[in-house]
């Protein structure tokens, strides 16, 4: 099939006007169809990646009562016992080890919505290491090859091996995955130290937060070539203030955002680009976009799909309405219901109902709901999981990233 009269924003440094072709759900130089769809100067983009997430931890609102926390692991403690946790567990409470027991897959469903309507289609989940059948039950991916650790203050308390033998696990070509220097208090700036004395800084490392980390320690972390995500509005929630990012920009150090749950974060990624650009000035609409695009997709080690519009990689492909003439802007400025198209893999995902046609699709696959000004569809059934929330709390839950509810 082909897309066309679209405004293509091919990666962060190019775009143009044009169309696009999809073949077998890969993107290709021609359509072996004659499906040809006008897009009427609709935006497209590669679909965004998330890198990092809770999926299970989305629950609303955001909490942390003895805010601002000198170091996270404060905060952790204190959301366990917070309303919103004691909520959610009236729906689930689960074994983070094991997310397939007791409904867990529902709860983390939820998350997938939250990344789902904010035009995502790869999400890293920190959480222990499920089974496969965890990874294969989402309409999106979630990045099932990776190791963790949830930090070196409080190791792995929530399931999975010791630090050490999680990295070993990795053999140095998959993700290991770790929050890091989450705070600002003298146990978060020793945390760099234990990281080197574990081992655990290599190329393959994710770090997450870095708050407390000094210019010295961002360099070495670029010396091995490691990665950092970022959830600037998590941080500034939890601690007002988050890492040293002029440094991290200087020394070209591979950086993506993440939204983190919506317990600290932004509602979701969308949100998290747009509180970035207002707090962060001196990051232009282009390096942001790589931030949710290039960055993470290297980071993560994804083998078909560069967070790029490529012939011959996977069809993740979003397309939006035109709110700001500069398609890098226009991102930091729509919403979910901007979005009129997401595909992940060449399947339609999230989009305006007029779409589906020039696809084959089962509508029993599909929801449908009403925006003020569209028809929408998107895939799976997220009114379930309100009902069945609605049924364990006795009454309606309202989450801001669902367009719906
Ligand atoms: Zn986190």
């Amino acid at each position: 099939m082909k897309f066309s009269k679209l405004i293509v924003v091919k990666n962060w440094k190019r775009y143009k006007s044009g169309s696009i072709c999809i073949t077998d759900g890969f993107f290709s130089e021609k359509s072996n169809d004659k499906i040809n769809i006008d897009c009427n100067e609709l935006i497209a983009y590669p679909s965004l990646i998330n890198c990092h997430d809770h999926l299970v931890g989305n629950w609303l609102p955001k909490t942390a009562k003895n805010r601002p926390y000198k170091n996270t692991s404060v905060w952790v403690e204190d959301m366990k016992t917070s309303g919103s946790v004691i909520e959610r567990n009236k729906f689930w409470t689960g074994n983070l080890s094991n997310l397939m027991e007791n409904d867990g897959i529902c709860m983390a469903m939820l998350g997938i919505y939250k990344n789902i309507f904010s035009g995502v289609t790869i999400v890293q989940d920190h959480i222990p290491v499920q089974n496969d059948e965890y990874y294969q039950s989402f309409p999106i991916e979630v990045i099932s090859q990776y190791r963790q650790g949830h930090s070196i203050t409080l190791g792995n308390w929530w399931g999975g091996m010791s630090l050490e033998d999680e990295m070993a696990e990795t053999h140095n070509k998959i993700p290991f995955v770790i929050h890091l220097a989450e705070g600002i208090d003298d146990s978060a700036k020793s945390e760099f130290v234990a990281l080197e004395r574990m081992n655990l800084l290599r190329q393959n490392s994710l770090l997450v937060h870095c708050t407390a980390f000094t210019k010295s320690e961002l360099k070495k972390i670029k010396d091995v070539d490691a990665n950092i995500a970022w959830c600037p509005n998590s941080n500034i929630f939890l601690l007002d203030t988050t890492l040293d990012i002029d440094t991290i920009l200087d020394l070209d150090i591979n950086i993506s955002l993440g939204t983190d749950s919506t317990l600290s974060g932004s509602i979701n990624l969308l949100k998290e680009l747009l509180f970035t650009k207002k707090l962060f000035s001196q990051l232009t609409p282009q390096l942001l976009f790589k931030m949710v695009t290039e960055n993470p997709a290297k980071a993560l080690k994804l083998k078909n799909y560069n967070g790029k519009i490529e012939i011959g990689k996977d069809a993740n492909l979003l397309l939006t309405k035109k709110v700001t003439e500069n398609p890098y802007e226009n991102l930091l400025n729509i919403e979910s219901k901007d979005i009129m198209l997401l595909l992940y893999r060449g399947i339609p995902i999230y989009g305006c109902v007029d779409f589906l046609k020039y696809f084959s699709w089962e509508a029993k696959n599909y929801f449908m709901f009403e925006t003020d000004e569209e028809k929408m569809f998107v895939i799976g059934h997220p009114e379930e999981i309100l009902m069945k929330i609605y049924k364990a709390l006795g009454t309606q839950k309202h989450f801001d990233y669902i367009p719906f509810s």
